[in-house]
């Protein structure tokens, strides 16, 4: 018995394993860095749940989705909040509202060694840990059994993530999400490998000389629209505008090392998957320059009458004003998932045998800056 056909028909949503009645079932990380569901044959009894559960075997059928959703432009009144944000803070908003009453939020975060994982917060505090986009798929581990106690418990829950993770937590539920429990997705571009990212981060440190201490994918200090990577270390020196340090991004965006499934992704169209749908409003500049600051814009869609029974609750925190659905065109992953590169085999290849370094050099803008930098010394020393 196997979960999944191929590679490209698993988002690692963590499901299968925890909907297994004999535990049967574990996740295994690959070559590439990303994890699969592995059955131990012994344990296993053929009873087929794992197939069943499985978002990307079994379309979810959503009486809860609203025909046409609110298309909202949305930004935190609080502009610090906003700029510290990868779009237009709208989440920090969510979240400080559900935790005010007591409640819990689920979110992706670092951990000291900047692995990007699921965690659980009860602490207004804690929201800095949630805040900003970390391009990297994050480990789920066991967040789906701890919403579940939560739940048990009686507690109001929120939880983000990708569309394959509020997925998986649907199928987890049997499709059956309970009044308490509000579902947060991002539209999503795809999610990098954890085993890229932690060589990057490696090759930052040795290079650096010491350890990161801070990161952000999406640093506004050049503005929204051309929002950049910051790094921090222990030594203070930063790194900013600087060619290793933007290779994670060009390895991102050339789309060599994205999950597999993020190509054929069942979840990048307007069926969200969540109550409320976070992204960047690109191309709000056209529609209303007024409203774009350059301080970021969060697109948001509210999907389901529970999704817009939040927003209510929460919209004095925000500035926003209703816009057309098909000024949402620009965002081409609300109707078709990413390409993949014809240059990802080869990338994996080289990755394998030589690791971070080489691969940044080869496929990135880091490796046209060396070979400029060395052309200069040679010009320089002839001269
Ligand atoms: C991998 C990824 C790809 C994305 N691709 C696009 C895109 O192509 N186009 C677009 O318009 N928007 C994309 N987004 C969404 C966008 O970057 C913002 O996250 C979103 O607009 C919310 O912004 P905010 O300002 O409201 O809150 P922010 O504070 O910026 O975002 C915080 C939220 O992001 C979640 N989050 C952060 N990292 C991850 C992660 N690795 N996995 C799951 N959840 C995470 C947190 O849990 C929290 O819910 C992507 C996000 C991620 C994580």
């Amino acid at each position: 018995m196997r979960v999944f056909e191929n590679k490209n028909r698993c988002s690692g949503c963590t499901a299968c394993m925890h909907s297994c009645p004999v535990k049967a079932i574990s996740m295994k990380t690959d070559e590439e860095g990303f994890d699969y569901p592995d059955i131990d044959q012994k344990k296993c009894i053929n009873c087929g749940t794992c197939r069943k559960i499985c978002p990307f075997n079994n379309k979810l059928v959503r009486k809860d989705l609203l025909n046409a959703p609110d298309v909202l432009a949305a930004k935190n009144k609080n502009e610090e909040t906003r700029i510290s944000s990868s779009s237009g803070g709208v989440f920090s908003v969510l979240a400080e509202h559900v935790l005010s009453s007591g409640r819990v939020v689920y979110g992706a975060a670092f951990d000291n060694d900047f692995i990007v994982k699921h965690i659980r917060i009860s602490n207004k505090n804690e929201i800095i840990k949630l805040k900003g986009s970390k391009y990297v798929q994050s480990d789920l581990s066991d967040v789906f059994l701890q919403v579940e106690r939560d739940f048990k418990q009686n507690k109001q829950v929120l939880f983000s993530g990708t569309p394959c993770q509020v997925a998986g937590l649907r199928a987890y539920f049997n499709n059956v999400i309970p009044d308490k429990i509000i579902l947060v997705d991002l539209v999503c571009h795809g999610v990098p490998s954890p085993l890229v990212w932690k060589e990057y981060v490696n090759v930052l440190q040795t290079k650096m000389k010491s350890k990161l201490t801070s990161f952000s994918f999406r640093d506004k200090k050049t503005g929204w629209h051309n929002s950049k990577l910051y790094a921090e270390f222990e030594n203070h020196k930063p790194l900013f505008k600087n060619s290793l340090l933007d290779s994670f991004n060009d390895i991102f965006y050339k789309h060599v090392a994205l999950r597999p499934s993020c190509h054929s992704c069942v979840f990048a169209n307007y069926e969200r998957t969540g109550d409320i749908t976070l992204a960047d409003f690109w191309g709000i500049e056209k529609y209303n320059p007024k409203f774009d600051d350059n301080k970021g814009v969060s697109l948001v869609l509210l999907n389901t009458n529970k999704g817009k029974r939040i927003f209510n609750a929460i919209r004095d925190g925000l500035v926003y004003e209703n816009r057309d659905k098909r000024e949402t065109e620009q965002n081409s992953l609300l109707y078709k998932p990413t390409s993949p590169s014809n240059k990802r085999d080869a990338f994996w290849k080289d990755f394998g045998k030589h690791g971070y370094e080489y691969v940044a050099k080869k496929y990135t803008g880091y490796g046209i800056i060396i070979k400029m930098k060395r052309i200069f010394k040679k010009l320089l020393g002839k001269s």
